[in-house]
């Protein structure tokens, strides 16, 4: 019996589209389109700051003139509040929430750096507040919501997965993450919280992203497993980074996808290169994406993401390549 694929494009319209969401997106969408599965667009516009409809419909836009087309969609976040509330409500009829009253400055004089990427493991300040302090800390400020994880030694809090790229990957809950937000102190829904109800909401079996979101994995696959979702294949795909190592930016103006269609008439030649920097096409090749769907397969891309590969951008000011496709030790996300 086979299963339908079901994928999802899931940007956050904080800017234009660079040459790093697109190389992203286009392995998302083709891991879906060499399967005849379904792609899902979904608008990730929680935080207020990136509820910005222009944009979105500019990054639509985008992806229509790369040709990378969707079968359902836009959702839009910022107007499923009630399905997050309702995730909560089952979160919270478990016990297993409780309301945390630190200041980003406590919270980084608290805890301990993360294990692998630098960020900071929650010390569990807030975990045993007595209902009087709860009640008497809110008069002051309003809590954010965080969801225990179990203890160190416990093995249900240590979360052992298989990425289509990134291979076997374990992380013990307690001791690199701890208890973790759901929902923030102005009551913006975590990311970690949308993204798990939402992929399972829409039916979403294989989540394609760039790899600096490698470090979600284990926290989403914990709340999935506390709300009875199934647990989708992961494949993390390599970031473009400059040949300094950095992660491309919004300051890389010759990878942004504003910049490269004023020059470029179509998709092509960019397609080409990220392309070419995966093993799917050849170096100078122009393709279109419709033309790489029989040509895409993880074991090649696997092969190309496990070396550092030459992308060389669409530079028109210069002939030497302005960055690099590479995996392997990136930053974990924070987020
Ligand atoms: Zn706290």
């Amino acid at each position: 019996m086979s299963t339908e694929v079901i994928g999802r494009f899931a940007p956050t319209p904080s800017g234009r589209m660079h040459a790093g969401n697109v190389f992203a997106a286009l392995m998302a969408w083709l891991a879906v389109r060499s399967e005849g599965g379904r792609m899902v667009l979904r608008i990730e516009d929680l935080d207020p700051r990136a509820h910005r409809p222009e944009a979105a419909h500019l990054l639509m836009d985008d992806l229509r003139w790369l040709g990378l087309d969707w079968d359902e969609g836009p959702y839009w976040q910022s107007e499923r509040g009630e399905v997050y509330a309702e995730a909560i409500e089952r979160l919270e009829a478990k016990g297993l929430l409780y309301p945390c009253f630190c200041t980003r400055a406590e919270l980084h004089a608290a805890s301990a750096p993360h294990a692998s990427d630098g960020t900071y493991v929650y010390a569990g300040t807030c975990r045993g507040l007595s209902p009087a302090e709860v009640a008497e800390r809110s008069t002051r400020r309003a809590p954010a919501t965080r969801l225990r994880v179990p203890d160190a030694s416990d093995p249900v809090g240590t979360i052992q997965f298989c990425d289509l790229i990134c291979g076997e990957h374990a992380e013990n809950l307690a001791r690199e993450c701890g208890d973790f937000l759901v929902r923030r102190s102005d009551g913006v829904i975590a990311y970690q919280l949308a993204v798990v109800v939402d992929d399972a909401l829409m039916g979403i079996n294989q989540v394609v992203r760039g790899n600096d979101l490698l470090g979600s994995v284990a926290r989403q696959i914990y709340l999935q497993r506390l709300l009875g979702f199934a647990q989708p294949t992961y494949a993390h795909v390599p970031l473009l980074v400059a040949p300094d190592g950095r992660r491309l930016s919004k300051r890389d103006r010759d990878l942004d996808l504003g910049e490269i269609r004023a020059h470029d008439a179509g998709p092509e030649r960019l397609l080409g290169r990220l392309a070419t920097a995966v093993g799917l096409a050849e170096e100078g090749e122009r393709i279109c994406a419709d033309q790489l769907v029989d040509r895409f397969s993880w074991d090649v891309v696997r092969e190309h993401a496990e070396r550092q590969v030459v992308f060389a951008a669409p530079s028109r000011r210069s002939t030497q390549p302005s960055c690099l496709l590479a995996v392997g030790k990136q930053p974990k996300n924070s987020r």
